[in-house]
């Protein structure tokens, strides 16, 4: 029997960091993993920089049922608090766009300060190591976790689950946390793929399956195909980058909007954020004679103009034989392009899962869940952030909270 005070099961970003900072407060950690690798996901974060933070990030870039969830933890463990870190082990990085900080090198600088933290905190790694089955018996009144691996058996009074989402099953991806939540009796909230790009049916994508590859800056919301105005002026809206693809639309645009598309629901893209097209389009034909896509070739991409004006032929003529009516459809429609995705990419491509271990049961100050001595933290709850950085924040406060709860025990 192999004794612990503390079993962190996933070695990902939020049970490394974790493990860390428990073993550095004096606690006998162990640290589990099924992969041989630790932190795959940070390894392929940000294009291999890892986007490891948000300089802004706050509670409203966070999706849960449960909104105000997240609030003490993001407080306790702030981004300023993971740069210091940084620091102290000398990492260069940088701000690349909306403060989102990226490792001037590689994100392998964050997986290795993640490793000496865990040195430094002498937390034991297992790996690759599975787990058989875990169960409670309860010993003087306080829980004591009895854990069967491929190593032997583990006995520990608190144990923490850091399996992380659904997403990229290929590197390791389980469905281990949601598994043991409902073993224990906690509620789920429903995981669905996000940060996904976004696919159509393939007769409906045929006209701009000839985009692919085309990306511009857009505005995007989504929610009820019957939206009332006052619907839509609550909806979330992204300004970023759309990608058209051979299956639908990718890009940060989309993949934002996608944490928060429900099946059936259309997502509005405005194509050309900024500019009055109808208004240019009529002042166009006031004074030009060339053809209507290459007016409008001077207001959004030109593959763009092409492939919109040649789905009609009502289109295809110089821009002052054109009606009024005719242009300001034209521009209505590349204002607010509703198109209605028939699925997502699903979790072979999210970066993220959305929904997991109800908030409900969870303690928002340390993580524990209503089961005593059994703690969720990172992805595996019902806590997701936008893309930029929000995800591995949360990683850190999530695990910041549950270490300090771990050492007052
Ligand atoms: P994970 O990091 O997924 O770790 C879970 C760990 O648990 C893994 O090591 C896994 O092997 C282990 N595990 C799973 N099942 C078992 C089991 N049954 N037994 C034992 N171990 C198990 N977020 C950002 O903030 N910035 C980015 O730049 C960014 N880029 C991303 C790029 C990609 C391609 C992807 C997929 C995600 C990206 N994310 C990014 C999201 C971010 O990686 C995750 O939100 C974050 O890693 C979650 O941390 P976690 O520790 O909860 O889970």
């Amino acid at each position: 029997m192999h004794k612990f005070d503390v079993v962190v099961i996933g070695a990902g970003a939020a049970g490394l960091f974790c493990a860390g900072q428990a073993g550095r407060q004096g606690l006998k950690v162990l640290l589990v993993d099924h992969s041989d690798k630790v932190a795959e996901k940070i390894r392929i974060s940000g294009g291999g920089r890892c986007n490891f933070t948000n300089r802004d990030a706050t509670p409203a870039q966070f999706l849960s049922e449960n909104p105000h969830f997240c609030r003490s933890a993001l407080s306790r463990y702030t981004p300023q608090d993971f740069i210091e870190l940084l620091q102290r082990h000398d990492i260069p990085f940088h701000e690349k766009h909306k403060g989102q900080l990226f490792c001037d090198r590689s994100a392998e600088d964050v997986i290795n300060m993640l490793l000496a933290e865990c040195d430094a905190g002498q937390v034991t790694r297992w790996q690759s190591c599975s787990i058989k089955s875990m169960f409670c018996a309860e010993q003087a009144g306080t829980a004591s976790y009895k854990i069967e691996s491929s190593r032997g058996l583990i006995e520990a009074p608190q144990v923490v689950i850091a399996t992380g989402g659904l997403s990229i099953p290929k590197i390791g991806a389980t469905d281990f946390g949601y598994r043991i939540a409902k073993q224990f009796g906690l509620r789920l909230v429903e995981p669905r793929a996000a940060l996904v790009p976004l696919t159509f049916e393939g007769d409906s994508w045929a006209p701009y399956a000839q985009l692919a590859g085309l990306a511009l800056p857009v505005k995007i919301e989504t929610g009820p195909p019957d939206a009332t105005p006052k619907q839509r002026k609550k909806a979330v809206v992204f300004s970023e980058d759309l990608l058209f693809t051979h299956r639908g639309l990718s890009g940060p645009a989309v993949l934002q909007i996608s944490s928060f598309w429900r099946e059936g629901q259309p997502v509005r893209v405005n194509l050309a954020p900024g500019t009055d097209l109808s208004a240019l389009l009529l002042r166009a034909k006031a004074t030009s004679r060339k053809l209507i896509a290459n007016e409008l070739a001077s207001l959004v991409p030109s593959r763009l103009a092409d492939a919109w004006v040649s789905e009609d032929p009502a289109l295809q003529r110089p821009i002052s034989d054109a009606t009024d009516k005719a242009l300001q459809a034209l521009a209505q429609r590349l204002g607010d392009w509703q198109l209605t995705p028939n699925g997502s990419e699903g979790y072979k491509k999210a970066e993220v899962t959305v929904g997991g271990v109800d908030t409900r049961d969870l303690s928002s100050q340390t993580m524990e869940s209503k089961q005593p001595g059994l703690y969720f933290i990172g992805e595996v709850v019902d806590v997701t952030g936008w893309l930029g950085g929000y995800n591995f924040q949360w990683a850190w406060a999530s695990g910041f909270a549950c270490a300090q709860a771990l050492a007052a025990r």
